[in-house]
């Protein structure tokens, strides 16, 4: 029998070679006195003031970016991402933190709703009914390897599930545990900075599935917030649903993301189209969810014009460093697969590089192959997109049809094409979260209306988002008050109260 090694290292991108500090590789026990502790905070931390845990997500903030180049340096090498990138994606992760915190403040979330006692109502008296949102339990969330700071530790789901007074026990992803043990020591100080129970965060690390397991079967875990591969998603949900008692995961999963060229807009500017759509493609290693996989187009000149473009910036592309081995070889395996198949040819491939490194790629089938072939239809994780050539409206109709859930769907277009485009829309919300004209998907802001979610297998709850302050939606549920006297109601629900300044809906209209 071999014995587990009890710590790992992290994997430098570039060279697969083992780098940085050992770190814990923590089994079911300390997943158990994690959960054990985040059950055990949450009374204490649901109850915090809204000003509480507002101050609490800006000070988890401040000691991020408190770290230093540290933490940079530490993602560089353990992501392969460079420099700029990810100073850019610590400031997301911050701004991601204080816009929640300004969520919290105003108090919204919360949803008030009170309709008052009808007692001679005919023929039955209605009774006082009073609704809050609370906090649904301890979350689990697992780090995605392709956001080492927005989507990890302290990233879009820790802080959406903070925000909505749940505990949190991350799953620190296994490709880049310095980084992500940097950003729990700035959360664990927070935590205590801000005098909550230690057991607020909780941080758990290892290379094994049966660490993510054991967390979401814990029964002390009440929702999953998850970013990576469909296959580990719908493990992880399938567990979540056998468990004795189910909870809500919310895991994102794959999506290929359609870029449909317009006639119009082709017909004008097919080559620009075709350099910029390069540009998105083979962004950070085309290692994103909303990465452009698939083009959608009807055959003309335009098209031509575009692919021509588009070839150019492709050869011209260098490799770029992929975020783990695994990935690397996945994505290579992906793009072979693809190219082998009957009807798909190779437009154009980016300049090779080292082993550790992703060459873009570009290719090209019609729509009745694509039709009879699904495994086109599947997420290549890296710079790979296929152009699908559609002979009409009603041939792209089809292929339209016939495509899984989508995080985005990006329509480019001129004015000539509006009739074309209002035909498609419909088509297009059924399948994507968020909907695009003339730009590209890559660019994910962090805001109110943003949806970064949509059917399966974009994600496992089409109903949600990962990305925005709607995010915290996830993580509460509707508690109602009937007949409840005054000194027990949530002081937010009395009617001396003004709500805090969070908006009530009273007897259905909207009070400020
Ligand atoms: P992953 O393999 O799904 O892993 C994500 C997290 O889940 C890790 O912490 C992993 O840790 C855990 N996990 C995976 N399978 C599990 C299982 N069956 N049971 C329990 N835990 C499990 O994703 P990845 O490592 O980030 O990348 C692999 C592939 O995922 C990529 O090639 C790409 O296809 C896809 N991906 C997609 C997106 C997207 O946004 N669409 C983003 C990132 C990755 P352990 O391995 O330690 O268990």
């Amino acid at each position: 029998m071999s014995l587990k090694p009890a710590t790992f290292r992290a994997m430098a991108a570039a060279t697969g070679e083992p780098v940085g500090p050992a770190f814990p590789v923590h089994g079911p026990a300390d997943v158990a006195a994690a959960c054990a502790a985040a059950a055990e905070a949450f009374p204490v931390y649901r109850a915090t003031s809204l000003a509480a845990r507002a101050t609490f997500l800006e000070t988890i903030a401040d000691e991020i970016l408190g770290i230093g180049d540290a933490l940079i340096e530490a993602a560089m090498t353990e992501s392969g991402l460079p420099r700029a990138r990810l100073e850019g994606e610590r400031g997301r992760t911050v701004s991601q933190l204080r816009l929640f915190a300004d969520v919290v403040r105003k108090g919204a979330w919360q949803q008030l709703r009170i309709d008052s006692a009808l007692p001679d109502r005919q023929p039955l008296p209605r009774p006082d009914l009073r609704m809050r949102m609370v906090p649904l339990g301890p979350v689990a969330v697992f780090g995605a390897s392709n956001f080492p700071l927005a989507f990890s530790t302290a990233g879009g789901d820790t802080a959406s599930a903070l925000a909505a007074g749940c505990p949190v026990v991350v799953k620190g992803h296994p490709a880049h545990p310095q980084t992500g043990d940097l950003v729990a020591g700035a959360i664990a100080r927070a935590v205590a900075a801000c005098g909550l129970p230690a057991g607020t965060f909780g941080h758990v690390t290892g290379p094994d599935h049966a660490l993510g397991e054991a967390l979401v079967t814990d029964p002390r875990i009440a929702a999953v917030g998850f970013t990576g591969s469909r296959g580990g998603g719908l493990a992880l949900l399938h567990l979540a649903q056998a468990r004795p008692v189910p909870i809500p995961v919310y895991a994102e999963m794959s999506s290929i993301n359609p870029v449909l060229l317009l006639p119009e807009a082709l017909k004008a500017r097919g080559p620009e189209l075709g350099t910029a759509f390069v540009g998105s493609l083979t962004m950070g290693a085309g290692q994103f969810c909303t990465n452009p996989g698939l083009v959608l187009a009807i055959a003309g000149d335009g098209l031509d014009a575009f692919l021509e473009a588009a070839a150019d910036a492709v050869a011209a592309a260098p490799a770029q460093t992929m975020l783990t081995p695994g990935i690397c070889r996945a994505y290579a395996g992906g793009v072979a697969a693809l190219e082998s198949l009957p009807d798909v040819e190779v437009v154009a491939r980016g300049a090779p590089g080292t082993p550790a490194q992703g060459m873009a790629a570009l290719l090209r089938t019609d729509a009745s192959a694509f039709l009879a072939q699904p495994a086109m239809g599947h997420e290549v994780f890296g710079a790979s997109s296929l152009v699908v050539v559609c002979a009409d409206e009603a041939e792209l109709r089809r292929v339209l049809s016939g495509l899984e859930g989508q995080l985005t769907a990006t329509l480019h277009m001129d004015q000539g094409d509006l009739a074309l485009a209002q035909r498609l829309l419909p088509l297009l919300e059924d399948k994507a979260g968020r909907i695009l004209a003339n730009g590209w998907p890559t660019g994910v802001e962090v805001c109110h209306a943003m949806v970064h979610g949509g059917p399966f297998p974009a994600t496992s709850d089409a109903r949600g988002t990962s990305v925005g302050s709607l995010a915290i939606d996830r993580f509460l549920r509707p508690v109602c008050y009937q007949n409840l006297a005054a000194e027990l109601l949530p002081p937010v629900l009395r009617d001396e109260s003004s709500g805090d300044g969070a908006p009530r809906l009273i007897d259905g209209s909207l009070t400020l």
